[in-house]
């Protein structure tokens, strides 16, 4: 595994997992949540979102990818749980070194 963005501890946000992960669209990951809320997000939504130190500079936490060169049309090829805290999604681009913990996705999906 290389660098492999973890997640900043330095705010715990306390966010329970999702009870479903669904991937019936290739282009978009939906979340059924404890609470009853269900949120999704585009596959290309989640990758200008990725955390990890390739897409966001670690220390001054600027933004170090151009969302010019993420195609429209990009896919999740696959996820991975990350112990209980978080999920690890593979893009079609091939970047899979982003993880995002459920605390992320629930903002990313827009809840
Ligand atoms: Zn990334």
């Amino acid at each position: 595994m290389d660098e492999a963005g973890q997640p900043h501890p330095s705010r715990p946000e306390r966010v329970e997992p999702p009870v479903r992960i669904l991937r019936r669209e290739p282009d978009r990951i939906g979340f059924q949540w404890p609470d009853g809320a269900s949120t999704s997000v585009s596959a290309r939504s989640l990758r200008l979102g990725c955390p990890c130190a390739r897409c966001v500079d670690e220390f001054s936490g600027a933004a170090l990818l151009d969302p010019q060169t993420v195609p429209e049309g990009l896919t999740q090829a696959g996820v991975e749980l990350v112990g209980n805290y978080a999920l690890s999604v593979t893009f079609s681009d091939g970047h899979r070194t982003g993880i995002f913990t459920w605390a992320a996705l629930r903002r990313l999906s827009g809840a």
